[in-house]
């Protein structure tokens, strides 16, 4: 009998606090590998989400999964899906990630928008991220990855990475801009990201 899908783990579990180990290449291709990525999938598109790490359901390990698509930018406006660079995105599994900003004129992280995370459920913030990564990584196959992602899917890989080192997107949130979801709704998911700056003095 297949045992119950795993939970999604919420803030205040240490599995999201601590750094997830490597996935020896000894598990490359296995099924046990495999049937976590199944899990994490299933897990993502149930909540829904656009992304989620192994810690996410309690498994310390270096693995994400993203995708995204039309269906979930329901919510925004056209020229809200245009500013975010807001894309379909196919879905992709990456094992032991290496992830570095592509940046150009600066180091800083450029792009603020409003992100959320379904380990902090309720609330969602303003997080400045690199508009362009580079993704690196091995499929659970164990075939190299090697992606460069800009603007939307670039901001999810950030915040997976972010899991597998245990840090949450509060740790990074514009602290005056966090927003319960029925706020945001109400009032940010349609503003610019100035307008939240001005409406809640951040
Ligand atoms: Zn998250």
């Amino acid at each position: 009998m297949a045992s119950a899908p795993r939970p999604i783990v919420c803030a205040g579990n240490p599995v999201l606090r601590a750094r997830a180990a490597e996935v020896p290449a000894s598990d490359f291709g296995t099924r046990a590998l495999e049937a976590l990525v199944v899990e994490m999938v299933q897990a993502m598109r149930k909540a829904p989400g656009v992304g989620l790490a192994a810690p996410q359901l309690g498994v310390p390990l270096r693995v994400f999964v993203m995708e995204d698509g039309k269906h979930l930018m329901r919510a925004l406006a056209p020229e809200g899906v245009a500013a975010r660079r807001r894309v379909p995105f196919p879905l992709t599994a990456v094992v032991n990630p290496v992830l570095t900003p592509i940046e150009r004129g600066g180091t800083e992280p450029s792009e603020v928008f409003l992100e959320g995370c379904l380990s902090v459920p309720g609330y969602v913030g303003l997080v400045a991220r690199h508009l362009a990564v580079e993704l690196r990584g091995f499929t659970p196959f164990g075939d190299p990855v090697a992606l460069e992602l800009k603007g939307w899917p670039a901001r999810i890989a950030q915040h997976e990475y972010d899991h597998l080192e245990g840090t949450l997107y509060v740790d990074r949130v514009l602290t005056r801009s966090l927003s319960t979801n029925e706020e945001a709704k109400a009032r940010w998911l349609s503003a610019s990201t100035d307008d939240i700056r001005r409406g809640l003095g951040v």
